[in-house]
């Protein structure tokens, strides 16, 4: 029997609007991006090609438009065979109840980030103090106690391989959380960042509204370690993708996406770190 599952005690309705908003984007044949509000949800495998999977469940109240998107580009009555998660943030499993209710689909996020997703652990409060604009005001009000997902979501496998990923491995790229994963196709560079890097200011709202491309370090309003998440940057430049999606933003290809990264990875401190906050040392 599945056991209950439940959303936090402070989920409710957040106010979010992206120009993208409601888009499916195709990156690849077998990669299509689909923004809800104001956070991607990725859908992998080739349409008519037998199996997908999602990767992260949006935000809170959007199943029906998600579960749309999904037969759009698969098929009605198609279900994928399972949700990865890259992090349990709210923005990132918002409707991820309804849509294992509907599916009856598995999921699987990294171990270090099971206390978020089974009700055990609140993630640290977001920080309205750090530098930045209108959204990270706004993040007072975001959601941060955990998901109880029961016995539906499961460990990645240590082996690195992700379920009915073929060919995908998950990279951990701690520091935005303690067990975000960002997912790997090496046979031609595919990189599912989460939100270990971005390509939106996601603190600012106006930026986040329209959607301008702009490489960013991991949203700042939730972000407790940057130490951790410099190192998860640099790891994935490090790899020299040649296609990446994230949470929050647009893809990037090519030469821009490595130009972008180096950029990010030689300025992280002045592109990423916020000057003032819970989480850094004020050094003035
Ligand atoms: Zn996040
Ligand atoms: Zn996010």
């Amino acid at each position: 029997m599945m056991s209950k599952m439940q959303y936090g005690s402070d989920y409710k309705k957040i106010p979010a609007y992206s120009k993208e908003s409601g888009k499916t984007t195709e990156v690849l044949t077998d990669l299509c991006t689909y923004t809800n509000k104001i956070v991607n949800i990725h859908m992998v495998g080739d349409p008519g090609k037998g199996d997908f999977v999602l990767v992260d469940a949006g935000f809170p109240d959007s199943s029906d438009e998600i579960i749309k998107a999904v037969e759009e580009r698969f098929g009605e009555g198609s279900r994928p065979k399972a949700i990865i998660l890259t992090h349990g943030h709210f923005d990132h499993v918002g409707s991820i109840i309804e849509l294992i209710e509907r599916w009856d689909v598995k999921v699987y996020a990294h171990q270090l980030e099971m206390p978020y997703l089974s009700g055990q652990k609140p993630y640290p409060k977001p920080d309205p103090a750090v530098e930045g604009g209108m959204m990270a005001k706004m993040s007072a009000m975001f959601p941060r106690e955990p998901v109880d997902l029961g016995g539906n979501v499961e460990a990645l496998p240590a082996d690195g391989t992700v379920p009915y990923m073929q060919g995908f491995e998950w990279i951990h790229t701690p520091g935005h959380t303690k067990g975000h994963v960002s997912l790997y196709r090496a046979a031609d560079g595919t990189l599912i960042a989460g939100d270990a890097f971005v390509t939106v200011q996601q603190d600012s709202l106006y930026k986040t509204m329209v959607q301008k491309k702009e490489i960013q370090g991991p949203p700042v309003y939730y972000t407790t370690d940057w130490e951790m998440a410099r190192a998860s940057v640099e790891k994935l430049a490090s790899i020299e993708p040649e296609t990446a999606v994230t949470g929050h933003g647009k893809a990037l290809k090519g030469e821009e996406l490595r130009h972008d990264l180096e950029k990010l990875v030689n300025n992280f401190e002045e592109i990423a770190v916020p000057s003032h906050g819970r989480y850094v040392e004020d050094d003035d």
